[in-house]
């Protein structure tokens, strides 16, 4: 049966670093994804312009396009400074966004990573979706962004795989998202480089018998 998923990630390139091939997998399925983005991606830069603003938001519709997703938000939140806006803020439009998708699984970033919109993302993600009776919600799975979830000190909130998500034919789709965000890659060897993205796929893929695999921690699953 069709699913509906969304995806609540902190900046516009999260959703493909993190997830791109599994999207790109529920598209083919036939499930519906939909994403939402807590923060604008460029005004912490110095040189922050309307003209980056207006460049980062044609690249995610590129993105977007290209890994079928329905229909996207952006909810324009100051970059790297979620943390200096109180919680409820940040939560309410995230529960108006909720409402409105009503999705049986939800994908956001994993707790522990480096980049503070990161945590705070999964902190709101998390109240957002609290399981109420009325909750559609059925997973949360948590993803991991190169140059984020493996930047934080080691031990303080390790990403522990526990979900591993085939997309072997869906690597090239993957990669061609990340190419719309050109801008926010890096040459290797980079964490955030196209040939990590493709070393870390075949890594978790290889880590369980797979060409090719998006790991995530099951941060919530409802049996019902
Ligand atoms: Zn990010």
């Amino acid at each position: 049966m069709a699913e509906r998923v969304l995806i609540a990630a902190a900046h516009a390139d999260d959703e493909a670093l993190g997830c791109g091939g599994t999207i790109a997998r529920h598209v083919a399925r036939g499930d519906e994804v939909y994403a939402v983005f807590l923060a604008d991606g460029v005004s912490s830069r110095p040189q922050a312009l309307a003209d980056d603003r207006r460049k980062r938001q044609l690249a995610a519709g590129k993105a977007q396009e290209i890994l079928g997703i329905r229909q996207s938000w952006s909810l324009g939140f100051p970059d790297n400074r979620l943390d200096s806006l109180p919680l409820l803020e940040v939560v309410q439009p995230l529960e108006n966004i909720l409402g409105e998708v009503a999705p049986q699984r939800v994908y956001t970033h994993h707790h522990g990573d480096l980049n503070i919109d990161h945590q705070v993302t999964h902190r709101a993600v998390l109240t957002a979706c609290r399981p109420l009776p009325s909750s559609p919600i059925r997973a949360i799975y948590g993803f991991e962004v190169l140059s984020a979830t493996e930047w934080n000190t080691p031990d303080v909130a390790p990403f522990l795989p526990t979900v591993f998500v085939d997309v072997s034919d869906f690597v090239e789709t993957k990669l061609q998202a990340l190419a719309a965000y050109g801008d926010e890659m890096r040459e290797s060897p980079h964490s955030r480089s196209m040939a990590n993205v493709r070393h870390q796929l075949a890594y978790r893929g290889h880590s369980v018998g797979l060409a090719f695999a998006e790991a995530f921690s099951l941060i919530r699953w409802i049996e019902k």
